[in-house]
């Protein structure tokens, strides 16, 4: 593993990687960054919507000179962001892959807590088809609660604050004065329209992100040259052992290899995109200790000679491009 000019990890690891690179903590290194700069912050690593004590859920911030991007809003991204030292009600843009429950459950309530902190301005969230329902019935679900409070504490309403914009064709979804984001359709079966990879391209370099996916050669030219791909990745012996716990072992390690990719899948696909550095997130199985760092790394390195780098909550990385 190495570091290249690029790209500096800061992980929040103590010891470690981190330690063996001589890098800083994460919240040594948000006090150094400051509010300039790109870094994407992992907040969530471990796929699926189980609530455990260790990594937390599918979730993670773009932050392009302070301007937050949440990308994916699993169980604990509000209390994630805040210890990342992301203030929510600076919450500007969210994008979210698809509807699977482990990337949306605190969609509604992250928002809200935004709101409940003093959060007055727009805030635009893209996704597919069905994000706007989604939205739609979240309000409807605590709308007791924003009338009274509407009124009774002079906030602004929250619904016209949270603009949605449904993704129906993949292409370029946002462009501000410093982000250009891109969306990519990509299967994750059963769901084969309604699942989206995005790029973001910034003043210092390109993030490509995709969270899920079964293995999907076409990424790589969507990710072609990325100073970092983010991608899901699944542990085969890992599964294996995890599966052996249920009833239903055939066909949830069936559904699980097919709508996921894994290890070295991975990365035969980052050496096809040729990216400069690999980061692996929702990590299936996330909560089993004794899969090390290396032996996540150990197949895809097969095919992938750059640095991988497996992803932590509360991992930084910044793009010094
Ligand atoms: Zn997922
Ligand atoms: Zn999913």
């Amino acid at each position: 593993m190495s570091v290249d000019r690029r790209t500096l990890l800061k992980m929040s690891l103590a010891g470690g990687v981190a330690g063996a690179l001589g890098l800083k903590s994460g919240v040594a290194a948000a006090q150094q960054t400051g509010s300039d700069g790109v870094k994407w912050i992992c907040l969530g690593t471990k796929g699926g919507p189980r609530v455990g004590t260790g990594r937390s859920n599918p979730a993670n911030v773009l932050l392009v000179d302070g301007v937050p991007y949440v990308v994916d809003c699993g169980p604990g991204v509000s209390k994630r962001l805040v210890e990342a030292k992301v203030a929510l009600p600076s919450l500007r843009y969210v994008f979210i892959t698809h509807l699977h429950s482990d990337h949306v459950l605190e969609f509604g309530n992250m928002v809200y807590g935004g709101w409940s902190a003093g959060l007055n301005h727009d805030v635009e969230a893209f996704g597919p088809v069905g994000l706007d329902a989604l939205a739609r019935n979240y309000w409807e679900s605590i709308r007791d609660d924003v009338e009274t409070r509407i009124p009774d504490e002079g906030k602004p309403d929250p619904r016209k604050l949270l603009k949605v914009k449904e993704i129906t064709e993949p292409g370029p979804v946002l462009t501000t004065d410093k982000v250009k984001v891109t969306a990519f359709r990509t299967p994750h079966p059963p769901i084969l329209e309604k699942n989206y990879a995005y790029r973001f391209e910034t003043p210092r370099g390109v993030i490509v992100y995709v969270s899920d996916s079964a293995y999907n050669p076409e990424l790589a030219t969507f990710a072609e040259g990325a100073d970092l791909l983010i991608h899901e990745t699944l542990y085969v012996p890992g599964v294996d052992a995890m599966v052996k716990r249920v009833k239903n072992a055939a066909s949830l390690k069936e559904h699980l290899i097919a709508s996921h990719t894994t290890t070295e899948d991975l990365g035969r696909l980052a050496a096809a995109a040729k990216v400069k550095k690999l980061v692996m997130t929702h990590l299936v199985p996330g909560d089993d200790p004794s899969i090390t760092d290396e032996m996540w790394m150990q197949d895809a390195s097969k095919h992938y000679s750059g640095p991988i780098v497996v992803a932590r909550d509360l991992m930084e990385i910044a793009l010094e491009g």
